[in-house]
């Protein structure tokens, strides 16, 4: 018969345990939810207006959100600044600027929609494409070969009390005509999802950039545009364009309401 030596028998128990303790972590695997041998996996979270974006961003597919995440780098490399607070609103400051000028249509504040002509429209919108997309849309528009972005008045039958009338698939923005006669001012002010608009010229500015949101999506993911379930619920307000809504143009949520309930 021969005697353990103490050393071995030491590392006999450290095996000993070494498997036990493995046997343990396979068990804890295959009854965590969605594991091989489970039965249960929990659903994902509905998507609901309102979630903070953290519980929402985690309802967008890995592979999605790489795409996103790699094309809000290479804007933010384009146009040079992130999407800090401060940089956010220096650039509306910088489109209202450049929109007044006579080469970026010589807008006014609070102008007569009756007046504005389609080629004032899309010095606006090239405008806000440029200061917060970096032009990335409108290479991306010339690479596929996608028609130019345009902007018309219109009216969208389902929906024409809205501030905007929304993108169609060829690339055109309708703005609803009859919401742009009422007035923005100081002493009626909108908040146009969080930002804050004393001027009609602001506020179109800013309804401009939500539909470029949309633009971004069905030009440059036109697959997520179709089918994505982070994009498409709520009328394609899902988790994707909240992230990208945010991260682009500093706009949370996608409310637009008065101030003061002044007619
Ligand atoms: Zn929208």
């Amino acid at each position: 018969m021969t005697r353990l030596s103490t050393t071995a028998r030491t590392r006999l128990i450290i095996l000993g345990g070494i498997s036990a303790a493995s046997a343990f972590v396979l068990w804890l695997l295959e009854r965590r939810p969605g594991g091989h041998d489970g039965d249960y996996t929990p659903p994902l979270p509905q998507y609901k207006r309102g979630m903070r974006e953290r519980d929402y961003v985690r309802l967008i597919p890995e592979d999605e959100l790489v795409r996103v995440k790699g094309l809000l780098r290479r804007v933010y490399n384009l146009r040079s600044w992130f999407n800090d607070t401060e940089s956010i609103s220096r650039a509306w400051v910088n489109v209202l600027a450049a929109a007044q000028k006579p080469e970026g249509g010589g807008w006014k504040l609070d102008f007569d929609i009756d007046q504005v002509t389609p080629s004032q429209l899309s010095a606006l919108c090239a405008a806000v494409e440029l200061y917060f997309l970096g032009g990335l849309l409108a290479q991306q528009i010339r690479k596929s070969r996608r028609p130019a972005l345009k902007v018309l008045p219109g009216e969208d039958p389902r929906d024409p009390y809205s501030w905007l009338s929304g993108l169609h698939d060829d690339n055109t923005i309708y703005i609803n005509a009859n919401r742009w006669r009422e007035t923005i001012s100081d002493e009626n002010p909108m908040n146009f999802e969080g930002a804050l608009c004393t001027s009609k010229l602001e506020a179109l500015a800013h309804a401009l950039g939500h539909e470029l949101v949309h633009a971004v999506v069905l030009n440059c993911f036109p697959d997520i545009d179709a089918a994505s379930v982070a994009y498409l619920p709520d009328d394609k307000h899902g988790p994707i364009f909240m992230l990208l809504n945010k991260k682009l143009f500093g706009h949370v949520g996608h409310a637009s309401q008065r101030l003061f309930n002044i007619a």
